[in-house]
């Protein structure tokens, strides 16, 4: 059996720690795919030591140099595409077909930031001064903590790794305790293409204790998390109040408005696509349909029809469309939702239970789910559920769903279905969402632009895209006076 170790200061050593967590495939409980050591917080203390010592000399390697190594990542990712793929089906659940994807995002997120080391500028700045100039540069923070969840355990550690990397800082990665099989094998790969030791560390531990040690370890001086709403606030307050640099990319309430002139069958499908591909738990997935009323019968009853035809199974079947919830605890809470939508009064249309098909009952697996009449006071259409539940609010009109649409305290992405282009428009200008999809599914980004939420989702800079480089690094300026004499005028 694999017991999967730390990454620390360029050696993989195994934790001294007693307790440890069972990486299971959640498609099948009996698939035992190793077991994780959850490190103890000395542990934690000598990763984050080991990025300390190594920074000076990342910090003095030209940024094309880094970038080089994040190039030579990105092939070795190409290379080892199949095999990192079946490993991510294997122990989050997801359909291969999804894991190639996710595995194609990161190859791309990773060539792009190689190439953005070759554009770590700053500007010059004309000054109010003759023979005087300005210029800004831009520098690593240091050590940057990187806390990342299951949902997606390839593409979030590289978008985020990548990018702290090309900036020049030296990283503690700690993910999620149900997901490091992937892990190890993202940081066995930089080793391999060459990442000096203790420039990248791997620290394999629960959030409670080694979350909690690096999110507080005076050395770090920047933290990019990706989780839930709870504990990413925690940290927020935590790490602001000792001064540090924070960006937390949290919880999501989707919507996708379908107004009557949609063409029905494209928004069905991405609706469809987008509630229940990677099984709801997408931070993008589609968790409301707002639908007005003209059309919403027939596009309910579109939804339910095709949400009953999913291939529901373990990801690793070429047929498969739907997967498993990624663990127990995740499968009873989208169970716990189900039951408050009924006690709330939604119409449930189809699913609401464990699947249970043959070859399904060793798995965490959930049949789509169709709530009809959903309310904005209702908790499904408040609360993520991170699951297949799709709520659907039915409207009068537009000004009614975008109504419906805002009423969330989360604002990740959105989509609208129509062809009328002032409603196009008027949609962009009105939804509280940091990314939008016009008659495409909430789902989706591509390596090269920003991605990331307002509201509750999103604090800090933007990630991915050149703007995902703003907050691995600070600006410094510099004044530059070539008179050679006193300065006369400009005293403030
Ligand atoms: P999810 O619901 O996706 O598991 P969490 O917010 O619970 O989201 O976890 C996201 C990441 O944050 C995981 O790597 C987890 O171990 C870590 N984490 C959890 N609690 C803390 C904490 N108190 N401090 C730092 N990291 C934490």
């Amino acid at each position: 059996m694999t017991v999967y170790h730390n990454f620390t200061n360029g050696e993989w050593t195994e934790s001294a720690s007693e307790k440890t967590v069972r990486n299971i495939n959640p498609a099948n409980t009996n698939d035992i795919i190793g077991t994780i050591k959850l490190a103890t917080r000395e542990e934690a203390r000598d990763a984050v030591e080991s990025a300390y010592d190594a920074f000076r000399d990342w910090k003095n390697t030209p940024a094309p140099t880094r970038g080089k190594i994040v190039a030579k990542f990105a092939r070795l990712l190409e290379d080892n595409k199949e095999e990192l793929s079946k490993i991510l089906t294997r122990e989050e659940g997801k359909t291969l077909a999804e894991s190639r994807g996710e595995l194609q995002r990161s190859i791309n997120v990773a060539e792009f930031c190689a190439g953005e080391a070759r554009r770590l500028n700053g500007e010059t700045i004309q000054s109010e001064l003759p023979a005087n100039f300005a210029y800004t540069i831009k520098e690593p923070h240091g050590v940057v903590a990187i806390i990342t969840p299951w949902n997606f355990p390839v593409a979030i550690p590289v978008w985020k790794i990548a990018p702290a990397l090309v900036a020049g800082n030296t990283i503690v990665f700690k993910p999620a305790e149900i997901t490091p099989a992937t892990a190890v094998r993202i940081c066995e790969l930089f080793e391999e293409a060459g990442i000096p030791k203790g420039v990248l560390n791997l620290i394999l531990g629960s959030g409670s204790e080694v979350g909690d040690e690096i999110a507080n370890h005076p050395a770090v001086k920047a933290i990019s998390f990706t989780g839930s709403t709870e504990i990413g606030l925690k940290l927020y307050k935590q790490v602001a109040g000792r001064g540090a640099k924070v960006q937390c990319e949290m919880g999501g309430k989707n919507p996708v408005v379908v107004m009557e002139d949609a063409d029905l069958d494209l928004a069905v499908e991405s609706t469809v696509q987008g509630a229940f591909g990677s099984t709801g738990q997408r931070c993008t997935a589609t968790s409301r349909a707002v639908v007005v009323d003209k059309i919403a019968d027939e596009f309910v009853q579109k939804v339910v029809e095709r949400a009953k035809k999913m291939r529901i199974g373990d990801g690793a079947d070429e047929h498969t469309e739907m997967g498993p919830s990624v663990d127990e605890k995740q499968f009873k809470t989208v169970l716990k939702y189900i039951d408050i939508g009924r006690e709330d009064g939604a119409e449930m249309l189809t699913g609401g239970k464990r699947a249970e098909a043959d070859g399904l009952e060793n798995g965490y697996f959930i049949e789509p789910t169709v709530f009809d009449k959903v309310t904005s006071e209702m908790r499904i259409a408040q609360e993520e559920i991170f699951g297949p539940v799709l709520s659907v609010i039915r409207v009068k009109g537009f000004d009614e769903a975008m109504i419906a649409a805002n009423d969330s305290q989360y604002g990740l992405t959105s989509s609208i279905f129509t062809n009328d282009p002032n409603l196009i428009f008027r949609f962009v200008h009105e939804i509280e969402t940091g990314m939008t999809h016009i008659n495409s599914p909430t789902t989706g980004g591509e390596a090269h632009i920003p991605f990331g939420g307002v509201k509750l989702t999103g604090i800090g800079a933007r990630e991915q895209g050149s703007t995902a480089l703003d907050f691995y690094t600070e600006i410094k300026v510099v004044y530059v006076d070539y008179t050679g004499r006193k300065r006369e005028g400009n005293l403030y």
